[in-house]
């Protein structure tokens, strides 16, 4: 049998483009090396654009909402300062449950699903066809989608470029309600976090840029939780790459599309990759299934356009919003005490309500007023 399309990994990514090539008649196989529930290192935290694309796709997904957010405590140095909003600025989920739940809405019945089948390596067996091996047996398909996320081999074996940052992450016993707090100070590109979960918060530092800190995350996360007084017992760590998104990303090779995390699309600024994820599940299907209609399935090189075209432009102004906040995060913050409009500005930015572009021109506007408070 001859597959129109295998799926390699089922985290956001590939559940998302699963569950929207829904209905499309082709034949599938889709597999992920793990059973789930599994666990993921990750803050498991949705901004309104993620749980709204999400929901979408997978309705109910306030079952897996632990908490919800209106507030993001910020700190840098001995500088503080609140965002707040009417509305859920975030909502934070364990990623375990979250991929859990995405997984049982799958169309189990429509598609081939395996789990705990791991993919080895991918080889052209011909210009149209594919030969896929994995740990339990060897199949042939016209197009393969990877979600395997960053540390995906076959993303590897293609030489798929994506610059890749450093997370150490711990989930700490301790319920303190409904507060985030982020924390800027000492990193060259990155942030200190504090994701309440109800019974646990998930803490983590992450750094794009400093190889310095790349060796001590975990000392300067254990630092970080003495100051903000999270102690509690220990209930996982661990340390895990991250990739950062760029204008142009490495997506596409001849029938193979990367998805998600094996494209490297993350926002370069704040880390956050379920959106786009799920996002590029989505692009992906709507691509696939027109290749497919068309008979042509040389439009599968769409994918990258439109990736960069919707998720490029934004990762180019993520950088550009990061260059001006890292070097002069003090006046920031002296700037977000001073107006009324700033901290509002940053909520919309942080909740994904718009762009990097928007925020970035709004902001330009607002720093005369907020200086001479006119
Ligand atoms: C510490 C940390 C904190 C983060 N916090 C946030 C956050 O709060 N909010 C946010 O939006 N993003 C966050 N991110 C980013 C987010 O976790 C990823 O961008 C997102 O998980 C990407 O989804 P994905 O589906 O591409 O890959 P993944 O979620 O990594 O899923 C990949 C899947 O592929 C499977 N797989 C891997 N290899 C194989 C193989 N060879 N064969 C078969 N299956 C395979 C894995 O088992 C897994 O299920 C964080 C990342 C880190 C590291």
């Amino acid at each position: 049998m001859i597959y129109d399309v295998i799926v390699s990994g089922l985290g956001p990514a590939g559940s998302s483009f699963l569950k929207r090539l829904s209905g499309s008649g082709l034949k599938v196989l889709a597999f992920d090396k793990d059973e789930f529930p599994r666990r993921k290192p990750c803050a498991g935290g949705l901004t309104v654009k993620a749980y709204n694309l999400l929901n979408g796709l997978f309705p109910g997904l306030e079952k897996v909402v632990r908490v919800s957010s209106k507030s993001i405590e910020l700190h840098y140095k001995d500088h503080s300062a609140e965002i707040s909003a009417p509305t859920v600025l975030t909502y934070l989920t364990d990623r375990g449950e979250l991929d859990g739940y995405l997984f049982e809405l799958l169309p189990h019945r429509e598609f081939e699903v395996h789990t705990g089948e791991k993919c080895l390596s991918v080889e052209r067996l011909s210009d149209e066809n594919l030969s896929v091996k994995t740990d339990k047996d060897s199949y042939i398909c016209r197009t393969l989608v990877v979600c395997e996320g960053v540390n995906s081999r076959i993303a590897s074996r293609f030489k798929i470029k994506k610059d890749i940052g450093f997370t150490y992450e711990i989930d700490v016993e301790f319920n303190y309600g409904s507060r985030i707090v982020i924390d800027f100070s000492g990193f060259s590109w990155g942030y200190y976090w504090a994701f309440p979960k109800g019974d646990f918060i998930t803490t983590g530092v992450g750094e794009f840029k400093s190889r310095e800190l790349f060796k001590r995350l975990r000392e300067l996360l254990n630092g970080f939780n003495a100051k903000h007084g999270f102690r509690g017992r220990i209930l996982w760590e661990r340390g895990f790459p991250i990739p950062a998104g760029k204008k142009n990303n490495d997506v596409y090779r001849n029938r193979v599309l990367f998805l998600g995390d094996s494209g490297g699309l993350v926002d370069p600024l704040t880390g956050e990759g379920i959106y786009y994820a799920a996002r590029s599940g989505v692009i992906a299907a709507e691509v696939v299934k027109s290749a497919f209609a068309k008979g042509d399935l040389s439009r599968l090189s769409v994918y990258k356009a439109w990736v960069d075209g919707e998720m490029g432009e934004e990762f180019k102004w993520a950088r550009v919003v990061g260059k001006l906040f890292f070097p002069l995060r003090g006046f920031n913050f002296y700037l977000l005490k001073r107006s009324k409009e700033l901290p509002l500005l940053a909520a919309r930015l942080l909740s994904g309500d718009i762009s990097y572009k928007e925020g970035f021109f709004s902001y330009l506007k607002l720093v005369p007023k907020a200086l001479f408070k006119f």
